[in-house]
């Protein structure tokens, strides 16, 4: 007779891979995962994608690392945890005596809320200096400087849940089905009942197949398309007259702007027919209610604020802010990106976007720590990179980062780190960064700690413990108190992650209302949330912009600095596939995973791989001014030609060997997205 072994628990907790932040029931047995399971209600109503449901097998993996690594004649190994931790304090000590610019640390989108926190915190007052970042920068950091610039605050304004009312969606530099899948299948669902869809996307990705209007874009002219959506708008009398002038100021200049140009010059910037365009722009502006859903392809470029700005400008223009249904809505990549950048792990912000440079929020956060902090301007990912490279930094803490394989140019970030001078490593797996590590501290995944993420739509939602972390492994939040309190820090001397949320509340207005009792009780909430009655705000900018009025910001289309030359002739682009998340030390120890998709590809054009010579399957090897990367071919006829795209997940010469270049001078993010590269026959 078949007698189902029992349970011995199941534990409801958030996902820890994209920023949906999908609720997941794991079902535990012998402290062991055995099925993840999607639950009622939450932001995902019993939708979970396939990383969600299956890709758990990573946290009972034997590859896990279970004590401190101290490397020793080259080699990593095994140490105590005091031994690692006088390494560090001495190591420390001596950078901190330097001064601010020898110390940095890069802080974690894939940890808690709690643990980003007392990481800046940790830099910030025991390390003396603002040199902490994360990696937002390569991703979102143009959405924090545009929104902030336009609205006076960088995050979703929609919730998910406002899509089921949307009459139109405008979907652009966003692969939503693949990136965030719960997402993309209620925009499906939406469409399905009526609401319009417009995508603008280089790759005819799979919503393009649902859409209204789709606009095959050139790589990296988002610019050049929303102005001639707007122009065309603008030439329509189809813009919001009303909302412009209560709500907005310096569109007098920005009108000035667009009467500059034509609809006609932006559409063959981006190459695409003008008639589209004017439909698209209709349908977007004649439409009731209306959201903006856009990613890294809007973000990852040297004009990636400008790009950003843009959407926010679209959206003022025709009034769709503000109300039920109507926002831009940055989709943020990893589980707590959000969260990270809403923890101050930035390097101009404390909590909550808090200046460091306002002299009274300084005031306010040396009082609350009861330490002097630092005023250096602090430096971001790639700068800090640079600075490893030129031996200015001389001590590097890295928490859940893996920055050999999701930073650009990993030429260079190779060469900068075989020659820094004291890396620490905190991470859950050796990675192809703990190769430069002098120690590796063992952390525990999202399973093993209790803890808040915030998701894409700004919610706050509670992780908790489900089993138990192997070896010495400690939480990332309790690894750094006891660093702390080792160097004679005050202020570290946390017994839960409860208490830690407790203090982020005090010192952050937007998350004040915020605690784990409310969140274990049941309260669901986004921030802002004021005070503990607040239920917090589904939607922003109602009635005023954080900022006051929207701001229109005026943003001339410049070309990527990578063009097609004749040494390099084609375009390469970057992004996620739907199977894998981030840098894989995750999703590749799921075995059904990797049988879908194991190895990396180069998605093209067949005509262009046979103009090349080349048929589907074979091996290509694509070089750019930065590197080569080798990788088989896979057609895909969406792709237009000339041009290639390749997932970033995969290290050991992956795309990132390829990308790199000038920075989005505002935001500092790198031009992911658009890479002049050559084809030729593998090596
Ligand atoms: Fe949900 Fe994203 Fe997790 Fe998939 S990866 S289950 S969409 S949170």
């Amino acid at each position: 007779k078949f007698m189902p072994l029992p349970y011995t628990e199941t534990v409801e907790t958030i996902c820890p891979y994209c920023g949906v932040g999908c609720t997941l029931k794991l079902k535990v047995r012998d402290n062991k995962i055995t099925d993840v399971m999607s639950v009622p209600g939450n932001v995902n109503n019993n939708l979970l994608c396939v990383k969600g449901r299956f890709a758990h097998d990573f946290v009972s993996s034997e590859d896990r690392l279970k004590t401190p690594l101290i490397r020793k004649n080259g080699v990593l190994e095994e140490a105590t945890w005091d031994e690692a931790y006088d390494l560090i304090i001495q190591k420390l000590k001596e950078a901190v005596a330097e001064g601010p610019q020898a110390v940095a640390g890069f802080s974690s989108a894939r940890c808690t809320n709690e643990e980003n926190y007392l990481f800046q915190k940790f830099i910030r007052s025991v390390g003396k200096t603002n040199n902490v970042d994360h990696c937002a920068r390569l991703c979102h950091a143009s959405t924090v400087a545009g929104l902030a610039k336009s609205f006076g605050s960088g995050a979703m304004t929609n919730s998910i849940e406002e899509v089921d009312v949307m009459d139109v969606i405008l979907v652009s530099g966003s692969n939503t089905t693949e990136t965030h899948p719960v997402i993309g299948a209620k925009i499906k669902q939406r469409v399905q009942k009526g609401a319009a869809l417009i995508v603008a996307e280089p790759r005819k990705i799979e919503l393009a197949k649902y859409a209204d209007v789709y606009l095959q874009i050139k790589p990296g002219t988002n610019v050049a398309l929303f102005n001639g959506l707007m122009k065309a708008i603008l030439d329509e009398h189809l813009e919001d007259r009303d909302f412009i002038n209560e709500r907005t100021e310096n569109f007098d200049a920005f009108e000035a702007y667009l009467n500059t140009i034509t609809v006609e010059e932006c559409a063959e910037i981006c190459g695409v027919d003008p008639e589209d365009m004017r439909k698209a722009a209709r349908l977007y502006a004649t439409r009731d209610k209306g959201g903006i859903f856009y990613s890294m392809g809007v973000t990852q470029h040297a004009t990636g604020t400008d790009g950003v700005m843009s959407t926010a400008n679209l959206a003022m223009m025709t009034g769709k802010i503000g109300r039920e249904g109507c926002g831009v809505n940055p989709l943020r990549g990893q589980n707590n990106v959000q969260g990270a950048c809403d923890m101050g792990a930035l390097p101009g912000d404390f909590t909550g976007y808090q200046k460091t440079n306002n002299p009274d929020v300084l005031a306010k956060f040396e009082q609350a720590w009861g330490t002097e902090l630092p005023t250096n301007a602090g430096h971001t990912i790639t700068e800090i990179v640079d600075d490893v490279d030129k031996n200015i930094v001389k001590f590097l803490y890295i928490m859940g980062e893996n920055p050999l394989v999701s930073d650009p140019n990993t030429n260079h970030v190779k060469e900068a780190f075989e020659k820094a001078n004291f890396i620490v490593l905190q991470d859950i797996f050796l990675t192809e960064t703990s190769e430069y590590a002098d120690v590796v501290l063992p952390a525990m995944v999202y399973a093993e700690k209790d803890g808040t993420f915030t998701n894409t739509e700004r919610r706050v939602q509670l992780l908790r413990k489900a089993v138990k972390a192997p070896g010495v492994a400690k939480e990332d939040w309790r690894i750094i108190c006891e660093l702390a309190q080792r160097m004679g820090a005050e202020g570290f001397n946390f017994n839960s992650s409860a208490e830690i949320m407790d203090e982020i509340a005090s010192v952050t207005p937007s998350y004040a209302g915020v605690s784990h009792e409310r969140l274990e009780r049941g309260d669901r909430i986004q921030w802002p949330c004021p005070d503990k009655e607040s239920e917090g705000t589904k939607f922003l900018h109602k009635g005023q912009f954080t900022r006051g009025k929207g701001m229109f910001n005026v943003a001339h289309y410049i070309a990527p600095e990578d063009q097609p030359d004749d040494t390099y002739p084609m375009i390469l682009m970057t992004g996620r596939i739907l199977q894998h998340y981030h840098t894989r030390t995750m999703t590749k120890r799921t075995a059904g995973i990797q049988q879908i998709v194991g190895d990396p590809f180069f998605e093209i054009n067949p005509k262009t791989a046979e103009e090349h010579g080349f048929s589907e399957g074979e091996l290509i090897q694509v070089t750019s001014p930065r590197g080569s990367v080798t990788a088989k071919a896979v057609y895909n006829q969406g792709i237009q030609e000339n041009t290639l795209f390749m997932p970033f997940h995969y290290g050991d010469k992956g795309a990132n060997c390829l990308t790199g270049g000038k920075v989005d001078p505002i935001a500092k993010i790198p031009p992911f997205k658009v890479c002049k590269v050559f084809l030729e026959e593998a090596k």
